[in-house]
């Protein structure tokens, strides 16, 4: 296993030990390089038997910067571990019917494994619609309500790739969950809730005590103190801070914020939802940001991309 370990000072946030604490950084780099490896072999032995590549249908509405940079950072992943990939591109006027019968027309073409729409989008398209249009046997990100439901019924399904990351970087850096208290900031259908979900279930990296913690939680500050796993998905660039974290705690900061910043090449840096300097010396492990979750996401996404043409093909 490729875990890094990052030997800290202990800072003043620390109260019970005058020498070293082990950190354990969770790098999304080494994790989904190990997810990818194994999916590159699963796909070069599928060719090698004559049969066509697994391919994935990305759609992409209008060009709002960070969706572009999701987008190609997937076709991108696709091809690193023998996917085929198709983009296809709207504009961002585009009519809800006319996205709606592309969707169709991916649902119907027996050579597309699995099927994504990358979110936001415009105004004038539901989302849902959206996500319902999606043929579920083709829902390689788990929005879909019927994937929902199973994942909520313990049945097997696409779990949606974020949360499906951070399980397999658990599983990676053999992180133990079993009767841990987990708090889960953030209650979305693609993050919060189905990570809830997952960390209460009777897997071998779930068996936690859960609590979901949203935007109308009293006590957040108590509530995330308890926890021995803490969960940080709820989009506000650092905001859990040493104060709110309990010693030793393991700590997976979801969030992914573009923070307006001059002296940056891009004008902009990434922020996650955790104050990484000021935490990072007291977690036991903690997630980097950029280069944690996010890398996990996409490792998630292919993995449910190659068991999408598993599916397809009955192999
Ligand atoms: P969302 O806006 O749909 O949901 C945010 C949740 O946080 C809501 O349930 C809300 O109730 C809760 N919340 C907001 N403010 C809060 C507060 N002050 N206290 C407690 N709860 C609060 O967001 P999302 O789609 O779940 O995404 C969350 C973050 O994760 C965003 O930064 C997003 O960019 C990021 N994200 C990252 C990845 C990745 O691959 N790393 C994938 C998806 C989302």
């Amino acid at each position: 296993m490729g875990c890094l370990q990052v030997s800290q000072k202990k800072s003043s946030h620390k109260p019970n030990s005058d020498i070293f604490a082990i950190m354990l950084l969770l790098d999304g780099k080494i994790a989904s390089a190990a997810v990818k490896k194994d999916l590159l072999q699963q796909t070069q032995l599928i060719i090698q038997s004559g049969k066509r590549a697994p391919h994935l249908a990305a759609i992409l509405v209008g060009n709002n910067g960070a969706s572009e940079t999701y987008v190609a950072s997937k076709v991108k992943n696709c091809e690193e571990v023998g996917v085929t990939s198709t983009l296809v591109r709207f504009d961002s006027d585009v009519a809800e019917t006319t996205l709606l019968e592309a969707i169709a027309s991916l649902n119907a073409d027996p050579g597309i494994d699995g099927i994504l729409v990358q979110l936001p989008l415009p105004k004038q398209i539901s989302e849902q619609k959206v996500i319902e249009a999606i043929d579920p046997r083709k829902d390689v990100d788990g929005f879909h309500p019927s994937s929902a439901g199973k994942l909520v019924q313990g049945l097997p399904t696409f779990i949606p790739a974020t949360p499906y990351g951070i399980m397999l970087m658990l599983e990676h850096f053999n992180i133990e969950t079993k009767g841990k208290h987990a708090v889960v900031i953030g209650r979305s259908n693609i993050v919060g809730r189905p990570m809830s979900i997952l960390l209460s279930s009777n897997l071998k990296r779930g068996n936690c005590t859960v609590t979901i913690c949203h935007s109308h939680t009293p006590n957040l500050k108590d509530i995330c103190l308890q926890a021995d796993i803490l969960v940080a998905a709820l989009g506000k660039p650092e905001f859990v801070k040493v104060d709110m974290v309990k010693d030793g705690a393991i700590i997976i900061d979801v969030g992914i914020t573009r923070v307006d910043d001059p002296t940056a090449k891009k004008g902009f840096r990434i922020k996650g939802d955790v104050s990484f300097s000021e935490v990072s010396p007291k977690a036991s492990a903690i997630t980097p940001v950029p280069g944690g979750v996010g890398l996990m996401t996409i490792a998630g996404l292919l993995k449910n991309t190659l068991q999408a043409y598993k599916t397809n093909l009955k192999i």
